[in-house]
């Protein structure tokens, strides 16, 4: 049984109050909030542990070091990646993506080749692509959604060709909450000799990702949103083509040798991970999985998804809101984007935060999906994690009817 108010309890901030009402915080999909278990960790870390890693043979140099590798096979081994090396530790996502436009993507994509990407790219997975096609002469190439706020697979399928050498794809949108099918795309991909890259920063921290199954080459994620700290994420890629890949970044810890003339690079992964790391987040992101591990990550998602059923439900009864996503809730993580007929998601959110709930405004960093093709300037986003509640949701409901009647608007449909 998912007991939500033990989980509850190991989130200290969930105790305060915002604006003198209890916080609901509905902005996971931007970030999550911290248990105290990893919050210990990094405290722990400082007080018993810290220093710098691989460089000393001194006691707390190797316990820094140990704790630091220990965290890369958690993490490591909560992906299903076959070796621990396989996982690089860097600061996000976006550094995630852009290291492998500027490596593997400068040495393999080449005038007149293709990338493909979906219209839901949050920008971290659309501009490195449009800068190196664009240096290349490459073509980007968009696959847009159907009806239903889901990938166009028909569409995809079209435009995948023996020109595409990457495809480039979210696991789920943190606009929509749409989850692409990435084994099928990673099949269609790999048929043509083409490579597939996923942005997992929504999925790993709410869906069970096994980096084999899904037969991905690289994926991307950030440990900020499930759970740890800012400032550090993870890529994983496959051993054949890490193995060939440039370094990113050029300096201390990733060398092996180096003469006055030049160098010689570390083995995996050292080799990507140049200058001293982010040694306490990267033990806190295995703190973070630990405790994921201890939850249930398919408990976790059962959970959202009664959240998001829950919500939608009630949604439905607001007259002159407008959410936008699917309703099979099978492709849908808890991310729900909406919109008020007249009234600014701005506006919406700050009456919202008077109220204590916590919600996203703006273009969540997907501007051309929410301009173009939901067609408004702007949406107001609530996103779901393991702490948020029922109890949560009717609040964001009702907070959000408040806001209605606030802005002259009438509220219930009949
Ligand atoms: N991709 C998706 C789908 C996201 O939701 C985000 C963050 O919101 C990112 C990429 C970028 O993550 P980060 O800012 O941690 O690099």
């Amino acid at each position: 049984m998912y007991d939500i108010q033990t989980v509850r309890a190991d989130f200290p901030v969930l105790n305060r109050k915002v604006n003198n009402k209890p916080l609901v915080y509905l902005d996971n999909a931007a970030t999550s909030q911290k248990p105290k278990q990893v919050i210990d960790s990094v405290s722990n870390y400082y007080c018993f542990h810290n220093s710098n890693v691989h460089r000393g043979v001194h006691t707390l140099s190797v316990e820094a070091t140990d704790l630091y590798e220990e965290a890369r096979q958690k993490v490591g081994s909560f992906i299903n990646s076959k070796k621990p090396e396989q996982v690089i530790w860097v600061r996000n996502t976006t550094e995630a993506i852009n290291l492998v436009a500027k490596t593997w993507g400068e040495a393999n994509i080449n005038n007149g080749d293709e990338i493909v990407v979906s219209e839901m790219e949050h920008h971290s997975n659309l501009v490195p692509w449009q800068q190196l096609a664009e240096k290349k002469g490459a073509k980007l190439k968009l696959v847009g959604l159907d009806s239903d706020y889901k990938l166009d697979l028909e569409q995809l399928h079209s435009e995948i060709s023996n020109r595409t050498r990457l495809v480039a794809i979210t696991h789920m949108s943190n606009v929509l909450g749409t989850i692409t099918p990435i084994k099928e795309i990673a099949t269609a991909a790999h048929n043509v000799g083409a490579k597939i890259l996923v942005d997992a920063a929504q999925s790993v921290p709410h869906l069970n990702v096994d980096v084999q199954d899904l037969e991905c080459d690289f994926l991307a994620f950030s440990g900020h949103k499930m759970l740890a700290p800012t400032g550090i994420g993870c890529l994983y890629v496959t051993e054949e083509i890490l193995s060939l890949m440039d370094p990113f970044m050029h300096g201390g810890e990733m060398v092996l040798e180096v003469s006055f003339e030049k160098a010689s690079w570390a083995d995996l992964p050292m080799r990507f991970e140049a200058g001293t790391p982010n040694i306490a987040g990267a033990i806190a992101m295995g703190s973070a999985v630990d405790y994921l591990k201890s939850t249930g990550v398919e408990a976790i998602h059962a959970h959202e998804t009664s959240l998001m059923k829950h919500a939608l439900g009630l949604f439905d009864d607001l007259e002159e809101v407008t959410c936008f996503g699917t309703k099979d809730l099978e492709s849908r993580g808890g991310v729900i984007s909406f919109a008020v007929n007249g009234v600014h998601p701005h506006d919406l959110g700050q009456v919202l935060d008077s109220q204590g709930v916590a919600i996203r405004t703006g273009h969540h960093c997907a501007m051309p999906l929410v301009r173009s093709r939901l067609n408004v300037p702007a949406t107001a986003r609530a996103s779901f994690y393991l702490y948020n509640t029922l109890y949560e949701v009717e609040a964001l409901i009702s907070a959000v009817d408040s806001a209605l009647s606030y802005f002259g608007r009438s509220s219930r449909n009949n």
